[in-house]
């Protein structure tokens, strides 16, 4: 089959990857000059399907009102005169719930997991390099509150089979030596060993090479203006190269998948949330973390690349907006120098900012629409790296006919219809 993947983020190259090993015939699309050039550029390197939680939790509501108010803040909200914003935001707040969280959860997971697992038969595969470590994540707690609040996600993650170490703050410099310099500011940790970290950009990037190897065709510079109808099905693609054909699509377009979806009545209830990263080269590695910290106060996670360090975080409501206004990267700063001070140099730092393409379920849209030949593979938010993997074998699954090996209750689109 010819098969047109729209988008080539991390999640568009995967799901050509898996396309093109089936054998079919893929082209990809995108508006960039290349393969990950928008959010899956400089994201914050956590293969973490440990952490994968929805962001609309039980408690969500009431601490989001904390972290608006706190000095460095974590969350940000720019009141715009926009109504898709609002009702994301209220969907989001009706997700808050224990029984919304425990479904969401437990979608996410199960994603995510399977993803890892994907990841690492993908790995056995082919040889893609992508400074890649397997040596966990730590969430570091600066506060008892903190450390005693992650009984219940203690208890998620035993039901869930995902292992984990409650470390005291010896422990956390046992396993990240360079915090034994700041072991004063902290109280304890959660370790999930299970956990990767890599630059996904650079797996991005080859994993599109290995699709060309397998005959993948590439339309970059190219953007993509519409769906065209026709007995009820697609026809084809408008893009700024013309009409282009093909007998299954894929949309992979991220944040921006709802406004083409929209076009032909499909509705994904995708929000861009606004996250900014640094970038700072290595300087003296005994200062640096050897694998990803998250700083639970700032929700700022720190994760060492081979030669750099890479700093991701804070959660912006502000639209299509992709300007670095630099107080937004203060949270960043002051992390990265507080538990790493000397590891990395900050004067040299990339600032960057990227659109988390959010549901407010946390769970990705994955699978068949109303029309034959169209299929969805969006909405991947916070975790999107650590989902793609899966989330491309599952619809190449799902594209050729096949049953999933993962449950797909609840991943469609067809769950927001409810
Ligand atoms: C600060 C930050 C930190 C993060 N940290 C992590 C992390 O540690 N681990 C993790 O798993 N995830 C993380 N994420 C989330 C992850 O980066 C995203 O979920 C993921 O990159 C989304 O991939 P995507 O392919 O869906 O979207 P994108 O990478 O945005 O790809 C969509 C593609 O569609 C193209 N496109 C869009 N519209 C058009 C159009 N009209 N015409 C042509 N082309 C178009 C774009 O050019 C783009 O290439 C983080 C995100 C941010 C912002």
């Amino acid at each position: 089959m010819r098969v047109l993947v729209l988008g080539s983020g991390v999640v568009g190259i995967t799901s050509a990857w898996y396309l093109a090993k089936e054998g079919h015939q893929v082209t990809v699309v995108d508006r960039q000059p290349g393969p990950a050039l928008e959010t899956s550029y400089a994201n914050a390197g956590q293969i973490s399907p440990g952490y994968s939680s929805p962001w609309a939790a039980p408690g969500v509501p009431v601490k989001a009102v904390k972290w608006l108010m706190q000095d460095l803040a974590p969350l940000a909200i720019q009141p715009k005169l926009d109504g898709t914003m609002y009702k994301w935001m209220m969907q989001m707040l009706a997700n808050c719930t224990e029984a919304a969280y425990q479904i969401n959860k437990a979608r996410m997971v199960r994603i995510a997991e399977y993803s890892r697992d994907c990841l690492r038969e993908l790995r056995q595969d082919i040889s893609i390099p992508y400074e890649h470590r397997e040596q966990g994540t730590l969430q570091v707690f600066r506060t008892q509150k903190q450390l005693d609040g992650s009984l219940a996600d203690q208890a998620i993650l035993k039901e869930a089979g995902v292992p984990f170490e409650v470390l005291d703050a010896n422990g956390c410099a046992e396993r990240e030596p360079a915090l034994a310099h700041v072991k004063h500011k902290i109280v304890g940790g959660l370790r999930l060993p299970g956990d990767e970290t890599g630059d996904c950009y650079k797996f991005t990037l080859a994993l599109a090479d290995e699709c060309a190897k397998l005959g993948v065709e590439f339309k970059y510079n190219t953007s993509i203006d519409g769906l065209d109808l026709e007995a009820g099905d697609i026809s084809g693609v408008q893009t700024s190269a013309g009409k282009l054909t093909a007998d299954r699509y894929v949309v992979a377009l991220g944040s921006y998948s709802p406004m083409l979806l929209a076009q032909i009545g499909i509705k994904v209830p995708v929000y861009p949330i606004k996250g900014y990263s640094l970038t700072l080269p290595l300087i003296d590695e005994s200062r640096a973390p050897v694998s990803t910290v998250m700083d639970e106060t700032y929700k700022v996670a720190v994760t060492r690349f081979d030669d750099r360090i890479r700093v991701g975080g804070t959660a912006e409501i502000t639209g299509y907006d992709l300007s670095l206004p630099e107080k937004r990267r203060a949270n960043a700063d002051f992390v990265v120098s507080d538990l790493f001070g000397g590891g990395g140099d900050l004067s040299k730092a990339e600032f960057w900012t990227g659109l988390r393409p959010m549901t407010p379920d946390g769970t990705p849209v994955l699978g068949k629409t109303k029309y034959k030949s169209l299929f969805l593979n969006t909405g991947h938010g916070t975790l999107g790296w650590t989902m793609s993997v899966g989330s491309a074998r599952y619809l190449n699954d799902v594209i050729n006919g096949r049953t999933p090996e993962i449950d797909s209750e609840g991943l469609g689109v067809e769950r927001y219809a409810r």
